[in-house]
């Protein structure tokens, strides 16, 4: 599975408009973070799409993304929706070539669902002339789970219940086999305040945790650096990321940060745009 952090920033964005603060005008290549997504490709070329953002079009130039399988949204806030117009060349034509009267499938809870029909209305209505739109079909993915997993190509990939201030969202857990048939997982933990018991039992252990992580300071719909530790801490996966993180501290702070806080026993990092992994 190759991993790649199409954007790691919270809603605004870093740099922020007209903010004048240290990290916003960083020459650091990782002090910029665009809105918060991430793109899974398998071993056999499947491609899994994890939110698309105001800068899903940037982000996906950036990752020479040619060929989108389906879509996991997290939940409707517009950092992790408002690109979805940007999905029309994926729904009408892979740049592989090939040409698909199929729609793209598009998974996420219920409410999430029905704000993208209510919100991107013209997508769901008969066509009319001039003006493309994107050719999507809606999933509700609550029928999966451990034990009844959503399988698209090589991948095994079920929803991670968790709550973001008072609103139910969805964070994903993508697995795959590797060639010795031996799992690897990605747990994509974002936005989120509070992650249940259940849903720490889902993500136990996984190969990979991407985590909500907004500042130090606490908010009352993300986690702050310390409650991300402590989830870290709990969920044990083999590395740990930092994302939707917000100006106050830059990328080289959050490091000094995590090595004055853990030690670096915990093997956490913050991610950054562009960071690719594979495994
Ligand atoms: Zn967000
Ligand atoms: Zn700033
Ligand atoms: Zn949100």
């Amino acid at each position: 599975m190759k991993i790649f952090f199409a954007g790691t920033g919270t809603s605004h964005g870093i740099p922020v408009i007209g903010c004048t603060c240290p990290v916003c005008t960083s020459e650091a290549a990782e002090d910029k973070r665009t809105r918060s997504s991430i793109f899974v490709k398998g071993k056999n070329g499947t491609s899994i799409v994890i939110d698309t953002g105001p800068d899903f079009r940037s982000q996906a130039l950036c990752a020479k993304l040619n060929k989108v399988d389906a879509v996991l949204y997290t939940h409707s806030h517009a950092d992790h929706l408002h690109g979805i117009d940007d999905l029309r060349i994926f729904s009408h034509k892979n740049l592989l070539g090939e040409t698909t009267e199929k729609p793209l499938h598009i998974y996420s809870n219920a409410p999430t669902l029905n704000d993208i029909q209510v919100r991107f209305d013209y997508i769901f209505s008969p066509v009319k002339e001039g003006g493309g739109k994107p050719h999507l079909e809606l999933i509700d993915a609550s029928i999966f789970g451990t034990e009844n997993p959503l399988c698209i190509g090589e991948f095994e990939i079920i929803p991670v219940p968790l709550l973001h201030g008072h609103l139910e969202v969805y964070g994903w857990k993508i697995s795959e086999k590797d060639s010795a048939d031996k799992t690897c997982s990605l747990a994509y933990l974002t936005d989120s305040s509070f992650i249940s018991e259940q849903s720490i039992e889902l993500v136990r252990g996984a190969d990979i945790l991407v985590i909500d992580a907004l500042r130090e300071r606490p908010h009352s719909t993300h986690l702050s650096f310390d409650e991300s530790i402590a989830y870290v801490q709990k969920i044990g996966a083999k590395r740990s990321f930092f994302t939707h993180i917000c100006h106050d501290f830059s990328h080289s702070q959050i490091k000094a940060f995590l090595a004055s806080h853990t030690g670096g026993s915990l093997n956490i990092e913050p991610a950054y745009d562009g960071l690719i992994l594979k495994s």
